[in-house]
């Protein structure tokens, strides 16, 4: 190798959101902080799992728990309706 010209190509940390962690080398300084690894993506662990990282889903659920209360208001006032006519 020529010198002067290649960088510092070290062993270096990975380590994951999940814990898990991993040498490999690379010209990065410093340990590299992932937030998905081999260990706990859905592919590769075969379960089915949303990988939220920006808390599209927590928001989704939110945004649609209002909703469902709602629907549930509405049927339960139908029921006490129906209840009343039968009588
Ligand atoms: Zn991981």
């Amino acid at each position: 190798m020529k010198p002067g010209i290649h960088p510092a190509y070290d062993e270096v940390n990975v380590i994951c959101a999940c814990g898990s962690t991993f040498k490999t080398r690379s010209t990065h300084k410093g340990d590299l902080r992932v937030e998905i690894c081999s260990s706990c993506h859905p592919f590769f662990t075969g379960r089915q799992k949303l990988v939220d990282t920006e808390g599209r889903v927590d928001r989704f659920q939110k945004k649609y728990a209002k909703a469902r209360e709602m629907q549930a208001q509405k049927k339960a006032a139908a029921d006490a309706k129906a209840a009343r006519k039968v009588q």
